[in-house]
């Protein structure tokens, strides 16, 4: 096994190949910048060409294995997932500072999103047509389309990577995963389980490096299909190269998601949901809570106080720490951008209830950590009511009613994940259509979505592109439908005319 400081090679095809480039990055924990977890090659053009080569083999082959066979891989990669569940908990952990406890959650995911997959491989259902001719029938099957170029961000290094891998191998593609370099080795990690548990040679490559390198994977003409998780700036412009080489594209990007509040709402319950979808995993998940458009009321400001004083009592440190509830930031830059934000909305009038600093002190200082912060005198075109801000930043907005509460919630470029918090029914049926995202919550933060049949992950607007994740919605990303026409009439039937 390779230890924190090994100098990581590229997988290509499950063979650990040197890259062409001899050039590396360094992986830092962001919770104690003196730990260097790893080097990881910076790949290149020439390690794709070869990713790309095995890969063209191996799809070939892959793509003739019944389906339930594939799926066999996906069931062993769970075994062997959960055998390592806290072996590469600890990894994710260290890799993105989230605590040791979301990172449990997380590898569970990956577990669960293999289980759930694995099932599918029985069903990738077509469909069966009724001719308009006799004797004749169609059906529809779903075929795979070839080279899947998966790049993925740095938040969630092991869930969203798997939830592209494990429709993509099942549907009978092959793929090249690029993690995002500021989390590379839990990507890394499962590249190698899946071979493990009996991948063939070739069907996944995972290399390694910035937007550059992600870009050549987008424009090369072997990648058939990208799949993308990244903010909106990214997607736009991948969208664009793939817009013009006619490439199929997923896109699964940012969000400024939103809590509405109302007068009749479980202040117990809004408190820790507003508490949990904020500053869970550090407010660095596509779905967190930046928002609370809370109804002016009898009760709203003393539980903005509330929520203030609470936030403040958040413990915040090295994720590994087993009481720790808040992380560090992902990296230094990140950090000042956050903060910028804070800043930005001070000087739009925002006030400052709680955070809005750098946190210092003995093991604070080893890493970016940065206080969760709760800013009221938001007012809903300002920049911080707007525009994604990736951290442990609440923007609290006050309205008079259910429908304004509605329009500021919609009131912005990104459509991922919103909540209403009411005992309304009328009120909470209303919001969940009347919301403008891919996903409502009733009575639960805009953080925490499932893997499973019945539910689709991702977001309306500029959140994406249409595409979804996490159920069998997914398969559309990744299968091409063939329409087959069976004629046993034994005589030229013309379709339309005879
Ligand atoms: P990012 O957009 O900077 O990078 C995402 C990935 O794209 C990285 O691997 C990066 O190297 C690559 N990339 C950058 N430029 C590229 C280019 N021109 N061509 C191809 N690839 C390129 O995002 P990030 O900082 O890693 O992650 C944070 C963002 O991801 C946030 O906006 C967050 O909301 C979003 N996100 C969305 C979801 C979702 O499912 N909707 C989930 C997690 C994170």
């Amino acid at each position: 096994m390779q230890t924190a400081t090994t100098t990581y090679k590229n997988n290509i095809g499950g063979k650990l190949t040197e890259s062409s480039s001899k050039d590396y990055f360094e992986k830092y924990n962001p919770a104690d910048k003196s730990e260097l977890l790893g080097k990881f090659p910076k790949s290149n053009a020439k390690d794709l060409e070869e990713a790309i080569k095995k890969a063209k083999i191996a799809f070939e082959k892959w793509k003739k294995v019944p389906a339930p066979k594939r799926a066999e891989v996906l069931l062993k990669a769970a075994e062997i997932t959960t055998k390592e569940k806290e072996e590469l908990s600890q990894i994710l952990t260290k890799e993105t500072g989230k605590p040791i406890v979301e990172a449990r959650g997380e590898i569970q995911e990956v577990i669960d999103t293999y289980h759930f997959f694995a099932g599918e491989g029985r069903r990738i259902f077509g469909t069966t047509g009724q001719s308009e001719l006799p004797n004749k029938s169609v059906i529809t099957i779903r075929q795979p389309i070839g080279i899947c170029g998966l790049i993925t961000a740095w938040n969630f290094p092991s869930a969203v990577p798997s939830w592209k891998i494990a429709p993509a191998l099942l549907s009978g593609n092959v793929v090249i995963l690029k993690s995002s370099k500021d989390a590379p080795l839990s990507g890394y990690k499962l590249i190698e389980n899946l071979y493990k548990a009996g991948l063939p040679e070739g069907c996944a490559s995972v290399l390694f490096g910035t937007g550059e390198f992600g870009d050549l994977i987008v424009r090369h003409p072997e990648t058939k299909v990208i799949s993308i998780t990244g903010s909106v700036e990214v997607g736009k412009m991948v969208y664009e190269t793939c817009g013009r080489m006619l490439k199929k594209c997923a896109l699964e990007l940012g969000g400024k998601n939103a809590i509405v509040a109302l007068e009749d709402a479980n202040q117990e319950l809004l408190l820790d949901g507003v508490l949990w979808g904020a500053f869970g995993t550090t407010g660095q998940r596509c779905t967190s809570t930046s928002r609370l458009i809370i109804q002016k009321s009898s009760w709203s400001n003393s539980f903005i106080e509330k929520l203030a004083t609470t936030a403040k009592k958040l413990i915040v440190g090295n994720g590994l720490n087993a009481n720790t509830q808040v992380g560090p930031l992902i990296t230094e830059k990140h950090r000042n951008n956050v903060h910028g934000f804070v800043e930005r909305a001070v000087k739009e009038g925002g006030n400052v209830l709680t955070g809005g600093k750098f946190l210092t002190g003995k093991d604070l200082d080893k890493g970016w950590f940065y206080e969760p912060t709760i800013i009221s005198g938001i007012k809903k075109d300002m920049e911080l009511a707007t525009t994604e801000v990736f951290g442990p930043v609440l923007a609290v907005i006050e309205v008079s009613n259910f429908e304004e509460a509605i329009q500021v919630a919609n009131n912005v470029e990104y459509g991922l994940s919103c909540a209403i918090y009411t005992k309304d029914v009328n009120k909470a049926m209303s919001a969940a259509h009347d919301f403008e995202s891919g996903i409502a919550y009733i009575n639960a933060p805009t953080i925490g979505a499932e893997c499973g049949g019945a539910t689709a992950f991702g977001g309306w607007k500029n959140t994406g592109n249409g595409s979804r994740e996490g159920g069998i919605t997914a398969l559309d990303t990744y299968t091409q439908y063939k329409t087959i026409y069976i004629d046993y009439s034994d005589r030229l039937q013309r379709a339309q005319i005879d």
